[in-house]
């Protein structure tokens, strides 16, 4: 039986509009593509297991995506976008059923001097590869690059790899342009430039469907796959301080314990339970500043391998070792294992950290990353936690908290719930213009009010 959200017979209007667009009922195929990486959190697996959607469709243009959001607003039915489906948040997962829009066939990049304009469904991995064609790179990519889409990081990440030397996503000049389409009976698209461009960034999709966006790029470097060893996770974090400084070139900047070399195994002889690790990608023309100041911190380079050295001896690149990957490589081997996010005051307050790894012993392993934001470096950590049930979870938030840490809830659907912790009037007066049925994404964000879809429903047929 269904659940919730829209009546049958619009359902069976809807398909009637869509007649020609790729579509798919099988209650599998709908299952596996209302899932994303939740499943990370036992609290959100328990939330969101029986959360599925009514249809899939996957539109080859934006002829089509435009007539799939007119079908949407026309009929009242729940619109969820899909890019790669690799959030941590049930972020593209339907709370209130209807249809799931899947946009990898919109993918087509154009690359420019300086800057590239990439519709939303393109892997970040395929805009990469073209932006290194033309002697240039990405500005930053989460680690899932190979599956995540482009749209879906600016709606749903927050910045990764690449953030130690450009800033995160949200950062003025790193998005220039994003373009989007609204969910109206007659869909318009809105250009959003500058820091409008952030009424849609981290808005999971709940306010206008983003339908290409124009990235900066930056001069291609020759990148190295790095492991340096210190004999202590102290030692580990000070060279991680050190190491933030303009001039020496990195793209990832992470530390990680050696508790965790149980679930590197194919990195033995290069990070093992006898040293902690710090993970980097650092360019060739720094190799010699960064290897030195590895040695002045107590440490030795253990790797340091360009990309075609790294997949000739198997291994797994650099920053698959860092941020939310660690979490994988763990419960690949242990599901007892969930996580925390958090970021710490600024400057960085190395004691404090080592408190907190004293305090939480085993029921915590530590990783931290280090990268810029707002024109300044920053530490946070995403380490895991030894799940053993949602009181405890809370119970450790709120610990972590009451030292001046901020904690993004990772175990909560809404956008307010987790990273941004206060409802964005900009992002809720924008859905109200893009979306104004409130039919994006229900459910996933506090600041949006039944009463806002009453009104705009009033003018539709009053
Ligand atoms: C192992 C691992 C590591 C990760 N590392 C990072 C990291 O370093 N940094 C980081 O920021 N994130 C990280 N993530 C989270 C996630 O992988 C990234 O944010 C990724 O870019 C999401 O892209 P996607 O295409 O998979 O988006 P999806 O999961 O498909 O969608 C994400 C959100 O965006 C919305 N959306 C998708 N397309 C559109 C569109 N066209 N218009 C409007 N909304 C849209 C969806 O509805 C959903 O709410 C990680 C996740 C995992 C599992």
């Amino acid at each position: 039986m269904r659940a919730e959200g829209a009546p049958t017979n619009a359902l069976d209007r809807l398909r009637q509009d869509l007649a020609g667009i790729e579509a798919h009922d099988d209650p599998a195929l709908l299952r596996s593509k209302s899932v994303d990486f939740h499943w990370y959190s036992p609290i959100l697996s328990e939330m969101l297991r029986d959360k599925t959607a009514d249809l899939l469709v996957v539109p080859r243009d934006i002829g089509e995506l435009r007539r799939i959001a007119a079908a949407c607003a026309r009929h009242r039915v729940p619109l969820t976008l899909r890019g790669g489906g690799t959030g941590n948040y049930g972020q593209c997962t339907p709370l209130e059923r209807g249809v799931i829009v899947e946009t990898l066939a919109l993918n087509n990049v154009q690359v420019h001097d300086g800057f590239a304009t990439v519709q939303t469904g393109c892997i970040i991995a395929a805009l990469e590869d073209a932006a290194r064609a033309s002697g240039q790179e990405i500005l930053m990519f989460p680690s899932t690059l190979s599956d995540a889409t482009i749209g879906g990081f600016v709606a749903g990440g927050f910045g990764g790899v690449g953030s130690i030397r450009h800033g995160i996503l949200k950062d003025p000049g790193n998005i220039l342009r994003v373009q989007v389409l609204t969910l109206e009976h007659a869909p318009r698209l809105i250009e959003l430039i500058g820091s409008d461009i952030q009424k849609v960034h981290h808005a999971y999709g709940t306010n206008g469907i983003i339908t290409e966006m124009d990235v900066r790029l930056a001069p291609a470097e020759d990148w190295r796959h790095m492991i340096a060893l210190f004999d202590s996770y102290e030692a580990a974090l000070r060279f991680g301080m050190a190491a933030c400084r303009p001039d020496l070139p990195l793209r990832l900047l992470s530390t990680v314990e050696r508790r965790f070399a149980p679930y590197y195994t194919q990195y033995q002889g290069r990070f093992d339970v006898t040293h902690d690790a710090v993970f980097a990608l650092c360019a060739a023309q720094g190799l010699p500043d960064f290897e030195a100041l590895v040695q002045r911190c107590g440490g030795r380079v253990s790797m340091a391998m360009t990309d075609a050295e790294v997949r000739a001896a198997g291994l797994l690149p650099a920053y698959e070792c860092a941020y939310n990957h660690t979490t994988l490589m763990a419960l690949k081997m242990d599901r007892s294992w969930t996580y925390i996010q958090l970021s710490y005051p600024q400057p960085f307050d190395l004691p404090l950290a080592l408190t907190l790894i004293d305090e939480f012993g085993a029921e915590i392993l530590w990783h931290h990353e280090f990268s810029m934001a707002g024109g300044g470096y920053g530490v946070f950590a995403i380490p895991l936690v030894s799940y053993f049930d949602a009181e405890r979870m809370e119970e450790i938030r709120l610990a972590i908290e009451a030292r001046g840490i901020t904690v993004f809830d990772a175990h909560v659907v809404t956008i307010e719930d987790g990273g941004m912790k206060t409802i964005d009037d900009s992002q809720i007066d924008f859905k109200k213009v893009a979306d104004p049925h409130g039919l994006m994404n229900p459910g996933k964000t506090r600041g949006w009010r039944p009463e806002y879809a009453t009104a705009a429903n009033n003018r539709a047929t009053g």
